[in-house]
């Protein structure tokens, strides 16, 4: 058996813990999640990019347990708004707001705006930390085109805006199976379980080559 038993998913979310026990569901490793330390505190997502939000989580995570810890951080970048809502995804409304006012400003701020101009990415960013200060990356990019109205029933955020040009749906019209193999989230997943795998098959020796994405 290898030294890393056991992982903690910097999330206190059941359906994220969830959707990363599934993919870790092959390994020999114990999945934990931020559920089983109630005494580590909120964790301010203060970074400027996607990364910087991911190492801070993974980090906390991995001193405050001694453990693996594996943390994401995710949003939807628009071109004709220079990159926003970026890191900001959640809460680009206000603070308090839900995804239908996040839907609505998004809408707001691309009136008028023609199609072809409308280009946009749902990017994921997956940071994982070993107690031995190993820090690996992984990320997963989805492009796609804001809509002029919501489209579509499943999903969350701004699911209702995103289509997927090849296939001229939203990814609320796709449903969980389809978004579930083409996301910025099932990729980076993947990317993360080679890593992974490696750190678990190698004993530990991961290298930074490990690390993964378009970049
Ligand atoms: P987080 O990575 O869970 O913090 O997600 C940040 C925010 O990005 C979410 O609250 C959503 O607004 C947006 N977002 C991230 N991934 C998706 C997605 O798959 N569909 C729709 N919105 C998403």
């Amino acid at each position: 058996m290898s030294w890393m038993k056991k992982i903690v998913i910097a999330s206190r979310n059941p359906g994220k813990i969830a959707e990363f026990r599934q993919l870790l569901a092959e390994l020999p490793l114990e999945v934990l999640s931020l559920l089983d330390f109630p005494e580590i505190p909120e964790i301010l997502e203060s970074g400027l990019t996607f990364r910087e939000n991911a190492l801070l989580k993974a980090r906390t995570v991995t001193s405050y347990t001694g453990l693996t810890a594996l943390a994401d951080d995710s949003g939807l970048e628009v071109d004709y708004l220079g990159g926003a809502p970026g890191v900001y995804s959640a809460r680009y409304a206000g603070p308090e707001c839900d995804d239908a006012a996040n839907n609505q400003k998004l809408l707001a701020e691309l009136a008028g705006v023609p199609l072809e101009k409308r280009t946009a990415r749902f990017r994921c960013v997956i940071a994982i930390t070993t107690p031995r200060g190993e820090e690996f990356f992984c990320e997963g990019v989805c492009e796609g085109k804001i809509g002029y109205t919501p489209r579509g029933e499943s999903g969350f955020g701004y699911d209702p805006l995103f289509i997927v040009p090849a296939l001229g749906k939203t990814f609320a019209e796709l449903g969980p199976e389809v978004k579930n193999r083409i996301s910025h989230r099932a990729q980076a997943m993947r990317l993360a379980r080679e890593i992974l795998e490696r750190l678990v098959g190698t004993n530990g020796e991961g290298k930074k080559d490990a690390n993964r994405g378009p970049e």
